[in-house]
């Protein structure tokens, strides 16, 4: 168990594509932040309950589910999560937070378990305790999809969701400690809804967050092995690039730009 000030950012699965994950080849399930004495669930696609059991984080301590848009790698198992958190509906302690495609989805007996239900709507702040989630503007084939910014008590967490590239995306992004960029496709494919590579080169150029973690990857992308793609922005954007793997984890508080001000202001 954590200790209420110290949190973690833990990347349960790094699959952009099911055919991937059926093949056991990388797992999805979402990714996890533990801050302020918080569990918040992002995207929990299939796999999201076994797996955040597997990786150390208990389903049963999840207080916020925040799921981008309603396409099943994003959202599958929901209703498992919030049955886990709640223990069907028994304690009230979890709030989803979620595009209206998504909640139209979600059994209606699941959603009187939460706590509290925010559809996410774009230039609405939504605060669950110490938490503050703003949605952001995607592009993507489901009308109402987001994007996420969360303010936790030690860092500023970026999370584009699937979206094509556009500058205003990108700057979106600008002042975050961390962004994590979905990016199901290699640099020579070509997309109308996900990034490539070279969008997520443009986008880090524009954002220039402390730390850029790639994720969500599609066949090719696996294929080719994105540690390469992710050397070769890093060289081209100067910003710190790193690839998430199934299982990774990481210490946010270490990125963030206020507690390095902070600490320097110490010595000042
Ligand atoms: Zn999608």
């Amino acid at each position: 168990m954590l200790r209420h000030m110290e949190s973690q950012l833990l990347f349960l699965g790094t699959s952009g594509d099911l055919s991937l994950t059926a093949e056991r080849l990388r797992k999805s399930g979402g990714i996890i932040i533990k801050s302020g004495g918080q569990q918040i669930h992002i995207d929990p696609g299939p796999g999201a309950l076994q797996e955040s059991a597997f990786q150390g984080a208990n389903p049963k301590d999840t207080t916020i589910i925040v799921a981008t848009h309603n396409h099943i790698a994003h959202s599958a198992d929901i209703p498992a999560m919030i049955a886990a958190s709640t223990q069907q509906g028994t304690r009230q302690q979890l709030s989803i937070i979620t595009s209206q495609s998504v909640l139209e989805h979600i059994p209606r007996p699941y959603i009187l378990w939460c706590q509290n239900m925010f559809p996410a709507v774009l230039g609405k702040k939504i605060t669950v305790k110490n938490i503050e989630i703003h949605p952001q503007q995607v592009y993507h084939n489901d009308d109402g999809a987001v994007g996420f910014k969360i303010f936790t008590p030690h860092s500023i967490i970026g999370y584009t969701g699937d979206t094509k590239y556009a500058k205003d995306v990108a700057e979106q992004y600008k002042g975050t400690d961390i962004l994590i960029i979905n990016v199901k496709y290699s640099r020579n494919e070509k997309s109308a809804t996900n990034l490539t590579m070279e969008d997520a080169e443009k986008m880090i150029k524009i954002a220039r967050p402390t730390l850029a973690i790639l994720t969500h990857f599609g066949e090719k992308v696996h294929s080719e092995n994105p540690l390469y793609e992710a050397r070769e922005i890093q060289k081209n954007t100067n910003v710190q690039t790193i690839v998430a793997t199934d299982g990774l984890s990481i210490a946010p508080e270490s990125y963030s730009a206020k507690l390095k001000t902070k600490t320097l202001n110490l010595y000042s």
